[in-house]
């Protein structure tokens, strides 16, 4: 099978973990920034552990400066997945670092990264949303202003809401007020839990975030009836296999718990997270995943459908990505 040609939606990704290593190294070379250090010799990131990663991202995003970046970062990043068969994507946004919480900034980079999302839904038929995305260790105080910048720009792409950063930082019901701002405005709701912190972490995020999907979420797995409220309230998990694995959350891809989920009913997707920082791509990933757990075209149709369901966008968007799958998988 040709892993890379199937089209795929992968959601949710963070847009400035999605930046291929050439296009930051581009943006360094016109602004005279030095990135010494950053790249191995073969031109990827380069780093040897969690906060080393954590430094290398921080490092790669002091070239994304402005709206202008950020309007190239979205064609990069849409350019990159499509080259792997991506048809949907959905890319964490954060006001933090898109004009530091700043109201009108916000909404110039937002602009920016719409006139590039329909530059490239017309260029290349890929399709994408926005999840605005309070970072948790910024605090509980912070996510408030966030979300009120959500309840102000809401609209177009920008559909989700959607925490990530330190899931060990406070808890999710530390989180409540500004996801109950988010929902009243109308936004779709994801929250990163059960990736560092077991599966308590994603009942908390259901009981007092109420979000209808899970990024990660996979440690669920250490509690059935955690696993059981996943079926019964239909809550999608945003599944990211070669990311655990490349932080060791699972030592391989056969002890990861993705086909266990799959078997006791929970609807997953699968995405990549931050791609090129784990060295993973939708094409690596299928192609891993249908060698280890025998995935075949009629179980990624399925993967897929099951996404589109999850989406975060309108009926119309849905029922386009649809008949591609349709059109694809046979
Ligand atoms: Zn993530």
């Amino acid at each position: 099978m040709n892993y890379g040609k199937l089209p795929k939606c992968d959601l949710p990704v963070h847009l400035e973990g999605a930046a291929p290593p050439n296009f930051i190294r581009q943006l360094a070379n016109e602004k005279k920034i030095n990135l010494t250090g950053l790249f191995d010799s073969k031109g990827d990131y380069f780093f040897k552990n969690f906060k080393d990663f954590l430094n290398v991202y921080d490092q790669a995003c002091k070239v994304l400066n402005g709206p202008e970046e950020f309007y190239r970062l979205v064609v990069a990043a849409l350019k990159s997945s499509a080259q792997h068969g991506v048809i949907y994507t959905e890319f964490f946004v954060s006001p933090d670092f898109c004009g530091g919480g700043d109201l009108v900034a916000w909404r110039e980079y937002l602009a920016a990264m719409e006139a590039a999302a329909s530059y490239c839904e017309a260029n290349m038929a890929v399709y994408c949303r926005f999840i605005l995305t309070p970072i948790r260790h910024l605090g509980a105080d912070r996510a408030c202003v966030i979300a009120d910048i959500a309840q102000k720009t809401i609209g177009g792409r920008l559909t989700g809401f959607g925490m990530g950063g330190d899931e060990t930082f406070l808890t999710p019901k530390d989180f409540s007020y500004a996801f109950d701002m988010a929902r009243e405005a109308g936004y779709r709701l994801t929250n990163h839990a059960g990736e560092i912190v077991g599966a308590s972490s994603v009942l908390d995020s259901l009981k007092y975030l109420k979000v209808e999907r899970i990024g990660h979420g996979v440690r669920a797995i250490e509690d059935l009836d955690v696993v059981q409220r996943l079926v019964e309230e239909n809550i999608t998990l945003e599944v990211n296999p070669g990311s655990n694995i490349f932080l060791g959350i699972y030592e391989d891809l056969k002890s990861h718990p993705i086909q266990r989920l799959r078997d006791l009913g929970v609807q997953v997707t699968v995405s990549t997270d931050d791609p090129p920082f784990f060295k993973t791509d939708m094409t690596k990933e299928y192609s891993n995943l249908a060698n280890v757990f025998n995935w075949t075209s009629k179980t990624f149709f399925l993967l897929n459908t099951d996404a589109v369901k999850a989406a975060f966008c309108d009926d119309k968007t849905k029922e386009i990505l649809n008949s591609i799958l349709e059109r694809e998988y046979v």
